[in-house]
């Protein structure tokens, strides 16, 4: 791996700008940007249509061996796609939120998508948002950054998203219970719960615009590389 291309790992909580951040600092480093939470979506979304009973470990597994992610950047835009089929829109609506969260409690899933979240950051020069990147999926990445911020605002910026997509009927309250129930679901299971990694470094940025978190980060990536080139 070319010493100036490190992994950098973003987790944190449902809802609080870790694709903002991962997106442009990878746009800015001129590294690969992976959402590892759009490929517990697409599996979500590929359960939901195939009314797979996440109870039954058989057909969870057979399940698994029927699908393929992809990733696919068009005109600067990052796109999911599921079995070739292009589900960017389709993963984000309140029906994936609300079941994705138990379907990332699964082993046979998480060992599957880990796998490929490594294949896809075997050569460095990668930012990866999710939940366990920092602690499992990337452990010895040079850089974890760890984001938090308040619910009120978490919830704020939600409903802006899905505002701006057209989704209207959704009230705060339901908003605001979802990124609560994922929060709970996310960072209480068996399997590789939410946690900050003992080496991550803990941005809150509920008081921050995007550029500002931006701009905050780049200098702590800049820190990192310059310490990586002394040491290699
Ligand atoms: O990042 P996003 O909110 O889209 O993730 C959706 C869900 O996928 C999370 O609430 C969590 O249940 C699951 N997830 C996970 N591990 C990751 C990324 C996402 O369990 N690395």
């Amino acid at each position: 791996m070319s010493i100036s291309k490190i992994t950098i790992a973003v987790d944190g909580y449902a809802a609080c700008g870790k694709s903002t951040l991962a997106k442009s600092l990878a746009k800015s480093l001129d590294y690969i940007y992976v959402d590892s939470g759009a490929m517990y979506r697409a599996v979500t979304l590929y359960f939901l249509d195939n009314n797979i009973d996440i109870n039954n470990s058989l057909h969870v597994e057979q399940a698994i061996k029927n699908i393929k992610i992809h990733f696919k950047n068009i005109n600067n835009n990052n796109y999911t796609f599921l079995n070739n089929v292009n589900v960017e829109d389709n993963i984000r609506t309140p029906q994936v939120s609300d079941f994705v969260s138990p379907v990332a409690t699964i082993s046979i899933v998480r060992k599957a998508m880990v796998r490929l979240q490594q294949l896809m950051g075997a050569q460095g020069g990668i930012v990866m948002d999710g939940r366990d990147i920092g602690t499992v999926v990337f452990k010895n990445a040079e850089l974890k950054l760890f984001l938090t911020a308040s619910l009120e605002e978490r919830t704020r910026r939600r409903m802006l998203e899905w505002e701006l997509k057209g989704i209207k009927n959704i009230t705060a309250r339901e908003v605001s219970s979802n990124l609560q129930k994922r929060d709970h679901i996310d960072s209480t299971r068996e399997d590789s719960p939410l946690r900050k990694a003992n080496d991550a470094i803990e941005i809150d940025n509920s008081d921050m615009t995007p550029e500002e978190q931006l701009a905050f980060s780049l200098d702590i990536v800049e820190n990192v590389l310059r310490k990586t080139k002394i040491n290699s």
